[in-house]
């Protein structure tokens, strides 16, 4: 299969290509037959980003055949005008100052079967749907929007692979500081410094600088302890840019690490390498993670690679598809997913290496760069 590399600069902030909006909500109300419901309540923050372009932390809609309704509360008058217009969205907005399920609620009355989304809706809300707000209906869905997110259209894509780009920079600007000897904690702030002054507006999530025996636990917060001669050093991170997240893990050999551990780093990257070849729209998700456990199975650590290969990447930094022994999932192109092999043992530390790679009908192209040669200097 082919893995390509596209070398493009990320893109200067305010020059990102457009996304189409306006358009996701057309493909909603396609979708509400298939999930069994007249009307969807989209209350999960992400989504609604996702179908309006609002970006504040209080917005609730209602999307049914004909309408899209918008509830958020009197913070986001001006907020919520501006950027459901810049994104073309053709929707009723409602102020309410009784918090926005109650004016959802108004606006749904009349529909037959109404859905919920089960995945954000609490235990108490949807006692309050059932007991005082909705006579019709209500169906739990799950993942009607996040189908939706799985392919990323190209202005996402674009923002993906600028993030991408973003943290590579970031880690090459950064990097040869481990021979210095920083704690965990030292270099993962000039790490995420060096991508906040590259124009992330955030970290993707809490950055992972784990070291020696530290390497050993898949998901170690950066600790005081000092970077050592003969450590292996795991770094995961990413950057938030215009909501978008990217995902990479780099292991890092420093000075001479002996050669159970440089076999450790021989064999991930060989794992991680067959992964990224096994990608292709029409893969299943579970074979690309075979064509990684396999590798590190032969070389007798099948009981050390303690995780999943990877998952989707967007608006949320772990969204569909998983990519598992127990995904169900098939790649499609424009899915955006990690492939992320690691090996983990207490007596050597860890290795885990991760791109993040956008699906094609071909292959995939690598949106993570970031050289692999894991000797420092
Ligand atoms: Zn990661
Ligand atoms: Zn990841």
């Amino acid at each position: 299969m082919t893995v390509t590399e596209n070398a493009t600069p990320a893109y200067p902030p305010g020059e990102l290509p457009a996304m189409d909006v306006a358009g996701r909500l057309d493909r909603l109300r396609g979708a509400l037959d298939g999930a069994g419901v007249d009307g969807l309540v989209v209350s999960d923050l992400t989504n609604v980003r996702y179908l309006t372009g609002f970006t504040g932390s209080a917005g609730m809609l209602l999307v049914d055949a004909h309408r899209t309704v918008f509830v958020t509360d009197g913070r986001y008058t001006t907020q919520s005008a501006q950027q459901l217009g810049d994104a073309g969205v053709q929707a009723e907005i409602e102020i309410s100052a009784e918090g926005p399920e109650v004016a959802v609620a108004a606006a749904a009355a009349g529909l037959g079967r109404l859905g919920l989304e089960a995945d954000s809706v609490s235990w108490g809300s949807q006692l309050r749907w059932a007991g005082e707000l909705f006579e019709g209906e209500l169906v739990p869905t799950t993942g009607v929007v996040e189908e939706l997110r799985l392919v990323k259209d190209a202005g996402e894509a674009a923002r993906i692979r600028s993030a991408c780009a973003l943290a590579d920079a970031a880690l090459e600007e950064v990097r040869g500081r481990l021979a210095d000897g920083p704690t965990e904690r030292e270099f993962a702030r000039e790490l995420e410094a060096a991508m906040m002054r590259r124009g992330a507006d955030d970290l993707s999530f809490d950055t992972i600088v784990a070291s020696g025996p530290n390497g050993a636990r898949p998901h170690h917060h950066p600790s005081d302890r000092r970077v050592a001669e003969g450590d292996l050093v795991v770094l995961d991170f990413g950057a938030l840019l215009d909501g978008y997240h990217s995902d990479m893990t780099r292991a890092v050999a420093v000075g001479d690490v002996g050669p159970d551990r440089r076999r450790m780093l021989r064999v991930v990257a060989e794992a991680q390498a067959a992964g990224v070849e096994a990608v292709r729209a029409g893969v299943e998700a579970a074979e690309v993670d075979r064509a990684c456990r396999e590798l590190i199975a032969e070389a007798g650590w099948g009981e050390a690679f303690l995780h999943g290969t990877g998952h989707g990447v967007g608006l949320d930094i772990h969204e569909a598809p998983r990519v598992s022994n127990r995904s169900t999932a098939t790649l499609g192109a424009g899915h955006v997913v990690t492939v992320e092999p690691g090996v983990y043992l207490p007596e050597l530390g860890g290795v885990r290496i991760e791109d993040t790679v956008l699906v094609t009908d071909s292959g995939c192209d690598r949106l993570t760069l970031a050289p692999k040669e894991p000797q420092l200097g």
